[in-house]
């Protein structure tokens, strides 16, 4: 009966840590380019999602329309998939 009983406690415990995190969901600090906030959730410590993270890396590609590219990407200078073919077309050796 006693292992029964810890067993009730570490799924109730389980539980309740799921549910907890699930609590811990902030929205976003950033706003929409409407100018509404954005409805995106993200995990504190963090207060932007990935398209309103100030810190966040952006592909060095630019759009058709002249404008940088504001797709995120890991590494400084990277590329997103869209614009992957920039870097082949412009190589470092210019
Ligand atoms: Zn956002
Ligand atoms: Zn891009």
């Amino acid at each position: 009966m006693k292992f029964l009983s810890s067993l009730t406690l570490i799924l109730s415990l389980a539980i309740l840590t799921l549910s907890a995190n699930n609590n811990d969901l902030k929205p976003c600090a950033g706003t929409t380019k409407s100018g509404q906030p954005c409805n995106m959730k993200v995990t504190p410590p963090e207060t932007y999602c990935r398209f309103h993270n100030p810190n966040a890396i952006h592909c060095a590609g630019t759009k058709k329309d002249g404008t940088p590219c504001k797709m995120q990407v890991t590494k400084q200078g990277d590329y997103c998939h869209y614009h992957s073919s920039q870097s082949i077309s412009h190589p470092i050796n210019k």
